[in-house]
């Protein structure tokens, strides 16, 4: 790229990337400037291990890309990329030799479900039948006028609730209890917090509306298939190039700061209202994910076969256990049990390991920053529904969350979702405004998990930014 670039992007991860397509293609020239040696951010895949076995280092399971606005907008596949489907989208090992299976298509969950499948019914149908009207309205900011009141009141009313209010209330067996219960602890929230059952709600209906694909090969030929987007449109990307201030950058007319707020706060420095600096500086970040990754000689010996037929595990247990671990985490503690997030991409992708051989990886949820280790706690929950599991491990990996805020900067303590995601952070993410992602500081943006819809690939901060950005019409075209 020649001359002053109209947008300059800080952060390759899927946000900054998609941002940097959406500019673009309305003909602005756009620089992408990334610390790491390779773009992607949560979208990495590497031998980690052992030759020839490869590994997501964050994001494995991509309901949100496939259902994101963002995502629909790009032709990734003629950049090579292929989504599969595992059998089921999640299992959810509720006791040795007992998984419970989600299945995609609703009247087969329904079956599943027994005594609660007209009551999984009832609650997931009319979402998921809708998902195409509801899901823009929940991947923007909280704060909109809605296009369509009567479903977003649906969707609304039961979310506000605590995930285990909603459980119980909902269905009658233990069973879809902790089904759901896992689901919505993908918050890395106490369960007993209010709105914690939106998440639940969210990940279900995507469950059987999109179903939870994996990227052939791993996440990263996602990160690939969107640089090479970018390229297409014109984006320079530079790598290697940590930015620790606005005065490391050249002069744009915008930039777009693909980064958590504490981060923005420290680059943009006085160019931002004192009042907005010291909003974003106090920024609060949720707790952390501490991951094992496992090259295996073999697939997870289940005690319940059926487990393999889904790339996601919920580990498990009863929803009071699920609880449990939430709640301490939450509260600056760990379990010895704790709810173990486990994915096993290689039974529909066998392309990630050598023949016969397989991959997996499993993290726990910990308090920011916690510095002791969960190997053991985590391959012991593993090894409870799976026995003999520990034999077939031929080499691991672990990530602490050192591990990972060394690895991104924007994973601050070792929280992955730019922020904890409790009421007030998902409401006013980052600041109390009707344009989020629109700064104080002049020709000043943010988009990444850190704004409106939050953590996940799914593109959506950034996209959502970049309308702020060409609405704002910077550049002046
Ligand atoms: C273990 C794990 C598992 C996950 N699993 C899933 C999953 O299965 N599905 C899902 O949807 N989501 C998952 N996520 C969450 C998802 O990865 C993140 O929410 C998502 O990557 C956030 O995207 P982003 O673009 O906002 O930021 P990131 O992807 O974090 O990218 C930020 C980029 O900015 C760069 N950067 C940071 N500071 C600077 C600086 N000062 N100068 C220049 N560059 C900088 C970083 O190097 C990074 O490349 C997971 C995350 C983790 C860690």
């Amino acid at each position: 790229m020649s001359g002053t670039p109209d947008l300059l992007v800080v952060g390759a991860g899927p946000n900054g990337l998609v941002a940097a397509i959406r500019v673009a293609r309305a003909g602005w020239r756009v620089r992408v400037i990334e610390a790491a040696d390779v773009p992607g951010g949560g979208l990495r895949t590497t031998e980690a291990t052992l030759p020839g076995f490869l590994h997501d280092h964050c994001a494995t399971v991509h309901p949100l890309a496939l259902a994101s606005p963002a995502f629909r907008t790009l032709d990734l596949a003629r950049h090579g990329l292929r989504w599969v489907h595992p059998e089921a989208p999640v299992a959810h090992a509720l006791a040795p030799g007992r998984s419970v299976i989600l299945e995609q298509d609703l009247a087969a969950a329904r079956l599943a479900l027994g005594r609660d499948g007209a009551a999984w019914e009832r609650l997931f149908g009319p979402l998921a039948r809708e998902a195409d009207r509801l899901l823009p309205e929940l991947l923007g900011p909280v704060l909109h006028r809605p296009r369509h009141p009567v479903l977003l009141a649906r969707f609304g009313t039961p979310a506000l609730l605590p995930a285990t209010t909603l459980a119980r209330v909902a269905f009658r067996t233990d069973a879809a209890r902790a089904l759901f219960a896992g689901l919505a602890a993908h918050a890395i929230l106490d369960l007993g917090r209010p709105l914690t059952a939106a998440f639940g709600l969210v990940l279900g209906l995507l469950a059987h509306a999109v179903g939870w694909p994996l990227a052939v090969g791993g996440s990263g030929a996602i990160a690939r298939a969107l640089v090479a987007e970018a390229e297409a449109c014109g984006v320079e990307i530079v790598t290697g190039q940590r930015v620790a201030s606005l005065r490391d950058l050249p002069p744009a007319r915008a930039t777009l700061l693909a980064l958590t707020p504490r981060q923005v706060a420290a680059i943009a420095g006085d160019r931002l209202p004192a009042g907005e600096r010291d909003r974003l500086a106090a920024w609060r970040h949720g707790p952390a994910a501490y991951k094992v990754d496992w090259a295996l000689d073999g697939p997870i010996p289940w005690a319940d076969p059926a487990t393999a037929r889904a790339a996601t595990v919920h580990i498990g247990g009863p929803i009071g256990e699920v609880a449990a671990s939430e709640r301490a985490m939450a509260h600056g503690r760990v379990t010895g049990r704790p709810f173990v997030l486990l994915v096993q991409p290689t039974h529909a992708d066998p392309s990630r390991a050598p023949a016969g051989r397989h991959v997996g990886w499993a993290y726990c949820h910990v308090p920011n920053g916690w510095t002791g280790s969960m190997q053991e706690a985590i391959e012991a929950q593993v090894e409870r529904f799976a026995p003999g599991f520990r034999d077939r491990i031929l080499g691991r990996v672990v990530t602490d969350p050192a591990g990972f805020a060394a690895g991104n900067e924007s994973y601050v303590g070792g929280d992955i979702n730019g922020g904890i995601q409790d009421i007030r952070q998902l409401v006013f993410r980052p600041l109390p405004r009707l344009d989020p992602y629109r700064l104080g500081g002049a020709g000043l943006w943010i988009g990444s998990a850190a704004t409106p819809p939050g953590g996940g690939i799914h593109g959506m901060g950034g996209w959502n930014a970049a309308g702020s950005i060409l609405r704002a019409g910077t550049a002046g075209r």
